[in-house]
């Protein structure tokens, strides 16, 4: 059973003492294995879900040719080029209710937007620029010259066309999507299961909410950060609660995980003083790796199988949680859902606004808020950037990635930065 470490090693530059952000994520992506069930299920419920089936129109959206205005359907060739014309109204067209008729030479209909273009009319001229004249012969309408055949009408299948792929499956189903389903008249798809995410955090001086803290213990604040950050991804979620440091409970706990979901995970105990003998029962449950990830926050990492699931290990202190988790599980995750095309999260330039300690060798994430001022954004670090200050990720509206290589950041030099309102 040495899938993963076969698979990992065939890959450049892998070394897991001093591993690159991009190498293990590489190394992630490399192992992954999506999940393979579906389910059809009504449209609403696919909301948040991702596509197992291509969605190819059976119809043109719109379906006819309708006008994109309120004015008068005409028809071009009946339009003067250097002057006004005079047309004959013959009828109107609402939508949901088109002109029956056909239009001939010299005739118009009255339109409103969404209307079906009548038979024969190929152009729409906007009410504000038309004279109507009552005459007893009825309604003759001047429209002024200078109009362009086509215009502000809508052509059939501009919007979808009948035959033509327009949703492919491993798309999320969002809002768009779930209105261009809808579009097509199509109740229900097929998407992918849902995945099964179980997690536990581990350290014997965890307290869970409800109980007094002890001398030395704090509160377990890592499982909630997971479950928001889990929520925000649509996956199931199996919160297991703190175990011990006890290779009872732990062994337990990692087969219990195992069974019931696709990927657990895990808080504590990767560190340096505590890895050996989680290690050692990683190794007797699966094929763990365990990494020392050039990155700060966020250093010691495991990653592995045990049974069907893939574990990730991640390292104790909350900022960490949340840097590892958004940096390598979130997109792990997306993967195994279903997930095809760009998961990458999107780095934009911003100037910083003062220096930043760094040491090149490592990539650093470092918690930012930007800001506007005199209408242009930039960005500083919040004040504490321990991997322990958790306040440090709420008073953040952004990551700042400063790169493996970068050393230190003066003042307007333009860094990286991570918006969180688009980490899921
Ligand atoms: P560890 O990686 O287990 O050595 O933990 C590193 C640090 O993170 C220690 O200070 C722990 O007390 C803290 N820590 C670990 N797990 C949690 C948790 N679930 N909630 C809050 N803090 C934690
Ligand atoms: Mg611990």
């Amino acid at each position: 059973m040495s899938k993963i470490r076969q698979t990992v090693s065939c890959l450049d530059g892998y070394d897991p003492d001093a591993l690159r952000v991009d190498k293990a994520r590489e190394a992630i992506r490399a192992c992954l294995v999506p999940v393979a069930q579906t389910e059809r299920v009504a449209i609403r419920e696919a909301l948040g879900r991702v596509l197992a089936q291509d969605i190819v129109p059976t119809i043109n959206v719109p379906n006819h040719d309708n006008s994109a205005m309120d004015g008068w359907a005409v028809r071009a060739k009946d339009l003067h080029s250097s002057k006004g014309s005079m047309l004959k109204e013959v009828g109107s067209a609402f939508a949901g209710r088109a002109f029956e008729g056909s239009v001939n030479t010299g005739e118009c209909v009255r339109i409103m937007t969404g209307a079906v273009m009548p038979s024969g009319t190929d152009t729409v001229v906007v009410q504000e620029i038309c004279h109507p004249e009552k005459t007893p012969e009825g309604v003759r309408v001047k429209v002024p010259h200078g109009q362009k055949k086509g215009q502000n009408v809508r052509a059939a299948g501009e919007d979808l066309r009948a035959g033509v792929a327009v949703l492919k499956a491993g798309q999320p189903v969002r809002a768009s999507e779930l209105g261009l389903i809808a579009s097509l008249g199509i109740g229900e798809v097929e998407v992918k299961r849902r995945l099964r995410v179980a997690f536990f955090s581990t350290g014997d001086e965890l307290a869970s909410i409800g109980t007094p803290l002890a001398e030395g213990q704090v509160y377990d604040s890592n499982r909630y950060t997971l479950h928001g950050m889990l929520s925000d991804l649509g996956v199931e979620i199996l919160d297991l609660g703190v175990v011990r440091d006890d290779p009872a409970k732990l062994e337990a706990a990692f087969r219990d995980a195992a069974a019931r979901a696709d990927a657990v995970i895990t808080t504590g105990g990767v560190s340096v003083g505590e890895a050996d003998f989680v290690k050692q029962l990683m190794d007797k449950l699966g094929e763990v790796l365990f990494w020392k990830i050039a990155m700060r926050p966020g250093r010691p990492m495991a990653f592995g199988q045990i049974d069907q699931a893939f574990l990730f290990g991640l390292p104790g202190n909350p900022v960490a949680v949340m840097i590892t988790f958004y940096q390598f599980v979130r997109g792990a995750l997306l993967v195994l859902a279903g997930r095809t095309g760009e998961l990458g999260m999107p780095l934009l330039k911003v100037k910083a606004t003062h220096t930043i300690r760094k040491v090149a060798g490592r990539t650093e994430y470092q918690r930012g808020v930007l800001f506007q001022e005199n209408g242009t954004w930039l960005v500083r670090t919040t004040d504490q950037q321990g991997s322990g200050v958790l306040r440090s990720m709420s008073e953040a509206n952004c990551f700042i990635v400063l790169e493996h290589e970068r050393g230190k950041v003066e003042a307007g030099e333009l860094v990286d930065v991570q918006l969180m309102e688009t980490l899921q």
